[in-house]
């Protein structure tokens, strides 16, 4: 089967939705406890430029005000968002 190619690629960052398919709360069942890291956004460093959501592979990340946030009772902690964050405003901090 061929691969499904998008018909038409975004021009601009604003054709990108902002905000996943369906809001975190949609899940059932809270994934935080799966953690020993947590991902930390730093807002100063953050240009909102959306990477980390959408590589994010639980979409529990949005956007809003031109920053990212996590909802943090759906992370599982993979640390993927700071892999693909280039400013570095993502760090890995241990669970308490
Ligand atoms: S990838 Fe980094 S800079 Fe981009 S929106 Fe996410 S936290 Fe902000
Ligand atoms: S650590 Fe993983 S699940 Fe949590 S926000 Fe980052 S990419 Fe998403």
């Amino acid at each position: 089967m061929r691969p499904y190619l998008r018909e038409k690629i975004p021009s601009s960052i604003d054709e990108i939705p902002s905000a996943t398919a369906y809001e975190a709360g949609y899940l059932v069942t809270k994934n935080s406890g799966w953690r020993n890291v947590r991902p930390v956004i730093d807002t100063a460093t953050c240009v909102g430029c959306q990477n980390c959501y959408l590589y994010c592979p639980d979409g529990v990340i949005s956007i809003e005000d031109g920053k990212a946030k996590i909802d943090y009772d759906f992370c599982k902690g993979c640390g993927i968002c700071r892999t693909v964050c280039k400013p570095g405003a993502i760090r890995m901090e241990a669970e308490k």
